[in-house]
């Protein structure tokens, strides 16, 4: 049985900068990916990293703007180190050899994004996911005797011991099928975001929301639940992301009558209003009939305003993308987009340094919320969470690694995971298909759970998760073999997915106001007296999900109206 230190489920940049920090820290650790780590999801994101580079820029600047970005959800005292801690972090990853793009004098350049009041998001292209984490991976592959790889390894489930402590996991190799329990003296749970819930989603495939589920049935909260962000700029046809930094480098939005109609709804900052803002704005313009394409269910993004060398220099990515995908040349004419399903806020509920309310089970990045982003993130913001509490968490696993014997861990979870894979793969073909029930999941989120909420489509929404959790007991797979068998953990992923999705209903149902990313058509203010708090939703024992409430934590801005 492989033991370790420090187990990190994930090796996109939350879990492979948790590597480091905790090798760095003198433990032993085991990265497990159920994905190549450079197939990690990370690797698609594009515009890139906020930080208060710049002398004249302040990182109290940077926590000002996310803390309205989040429209004041947000927890000021994880923005604060998360915005003060950015600068040293951005110049670390250029040391490591992360070719940030530079400008004419050879200083960092630094893009305007959405919500910002600055210029301060280093990039590569519009390849920064991409960039990061092939550096990061050269850095761990130095690591041979402090990190073991397990890559192509899939999490089935979280062990803790009987005193309630994360020990360890059970993993099976896709490539064999094998099983295997992994002790640990602490787990990192760094396994991304849940954006597979909806249809369409800029999020891969892989992004089925495993470590929220896994976390949520050892009884860890979730907390943001219901603030699920939908990105202003995804293609019409197919939801693939067109980056804000085509809105950074000035593209802007048309409706149908030609008029940039941001400057009705964010007069300040246009098209880099913040991403619910704008969300809201092209949903409005569509649903009043101002949209533009076939069935007016699109809004034209305009990027041929940008310099065509600058585009082919800077935007490089979304011109294949245009060509590609939508048949359209970015640089000669413009784009139809709408707002689709992009990023979740909310996640295992963490404190500052990772820990989450299980003594020995931390998490980072997307799967975790500290909440460094409330109700809406900024663009850019992400991949800088990833790495300042990847970071943290590694270093005080480690350090609680240091002070405690290795955990003694039984075969009783890796049995037990190992029935319930032979349960699926046994299933005769009388339910339902796993890609049915997953359809059908994906399209009721974006019908009922998406940018404008009521209490009604909440409420199908939940009856149709509740009766698909049902239906996905008895789903059917075609492949009954052990290698690479992407059909069984399929049925593995639905079931995450549907425990998260029925978190974010049960959290939008409960938020009555509209707040960030979270729009109540019928509670269309933002009622601070009664909702300024977070929700949270745990699973203690059965499958009824129970509500509870924590506190914001206000360091130095008080709540105040939100204009852009
Ligand atoms: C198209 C796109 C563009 C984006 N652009 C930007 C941007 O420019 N700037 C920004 O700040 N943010 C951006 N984001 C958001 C950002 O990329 C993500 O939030 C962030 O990269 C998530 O990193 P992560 O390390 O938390 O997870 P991921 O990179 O998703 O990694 C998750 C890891 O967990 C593993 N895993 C999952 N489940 C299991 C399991 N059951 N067993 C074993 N392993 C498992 C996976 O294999 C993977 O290694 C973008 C997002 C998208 C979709």
């Amino acid at each position: 049985m492989p033991a370790h230190d420090v187990l990190i489920i994930g090796a996109g940049l939350a879990g492979q900068r948790a590597a480091t920090a905790a090798a760095d820290a003198g433990a032993t650790v085991a990265l497990l990916s159920k994905v190549h780590p450079v197939r990690s999801h990370s690797v698609a994101a594009a515009g890139g990293i906020n930080a208060a580079i710049n002398p004249a820029d302040d990182w109290r600047s940077h926590a000002f703007d996310t803390v309205k970005g989040s429209d004041y959800l947000g927890d000021q005292d994880a923005i604060e180190i998360m915005c003060a801690e950015a600068p040293a972090e951005v110049m670390h990853l250029e040391h490591i050899g992360v070719t940030f793009h530079r400008n004419d004098k050879g200083e960092l350049d630094l893009r305007p994004f959405g919500g910002a009041s600055f210029n301060r998001t280093a990039y590569v292209a519009d390849i920064t996911g991409q960039a990061l984490l092939h550096v990061l991976y050269e850095q761990i592959l130095k690591y041979t005797e402090k990190v073991d790889r397990f890559e192509e390894w899939f999490v089935t489930s979280l062990i803790l011991d009987d005193e309630g402590q994360c020990v360890g996991a059970v993993a099976r190799d896709v490539r064999s099928g094998r099983m295997e329990t992994f002790a640990a003296k602490n787990v990192i749970l760094a396994s991304g975001g849940s954006g597979q819930c909806y249809k369409p989603t800029t999020n891969a495939l892989i992004c089925t929301g495993d470590g929220m589920a896994q976390a949520y049935r050892v009884g860890a909260p979730l907390m943001d639940m219901e603030m699920v962000q939908y990105h202003p700029t995804t293609l019409l046809e197919n939801g693939f992301l067109i980056t804000e930094g085509a809105r950074g480098e000035g593209a802007y939005l048309l409706n149908a009558d030609g008029e940039r109609f941001m400057e009705k709804y964010a007069p300040n900052k246009m098209e880099l209003a913040s991403r619910d803002v704008v969300s809201r704005a092209e949903q409005t313009e569509i649903n009043e009939g101002r949209g533009v394409g076939d069935d007016g269910a699109g809004i034209y993004l305009d990027i041929t305003v940008v310099p065509r060398k600058r585009t082919l220099e800077a935007l490089r990515e979304i011109v294949n993308i245009g060509k590609d995908f939508a048949g359209v040349d970015i640089t000669r004419e413009p784009i139809l987009i709408r707002p689709g399903q992009h990023y979740i806020m909310g996640g295992v509920k963490t404190d500052i340094n990772g820990a989450t309310s299980i003594p020995g089970l931390y998490a980072a990045g997307e799967v975790a919320c500290v909440s460094v982003h409330g109700g809406n993130r900024l663009g850019a913001n992400s991949l800088l969470d990833t790495l300042i509490f990847g970071r943290r968490s590694g270093e005080h696993a480690a350090a609680r690694a240091a002070v405690m014997p290795m955990p003694h861990v039984n075969d009783d979870a890796l049995r037990s995971d190992s029935d319930m894979i032979s349960e699926i793969i046994g299933r005769d073909r009388a339910g339902r298909r796993v890609s049915e029930i997953k359809e059908e999941l994906g399209t009721e989120m974006n019908r009922n759970v998406a940018v404008f909420r009521d209490e009604a489509g909440l409420r199908h929404a939940h009856e149709v998760v509740r009766r698909l959790k049902e239906e996905a007991q008895s789903a059917y797979i075609d492949d009954r073999g052990t290698v690479f068998n992407q059909d069984v953990l399929g049925a593995i992923e639905l079931g995450y997915m549907l425990d998260v999705a029925e978190a974010t209903v049960i959290a939008a149902i409960e938020r009555k106001e509209s707040r960030g990313a979270q729009f109540r058509t019928d509670y269309p203010e933002r009622n601070d007296d009664e909702w300024l708090k977070h929700i949270d939703i745990s699973r203690n024992g059965d499958d009824t999900p129970d509500v509870f409430y924590s506190p914001v934590t206000i360091t130095q801005w008080q709540p105040e109206e939100r204009k852009y």
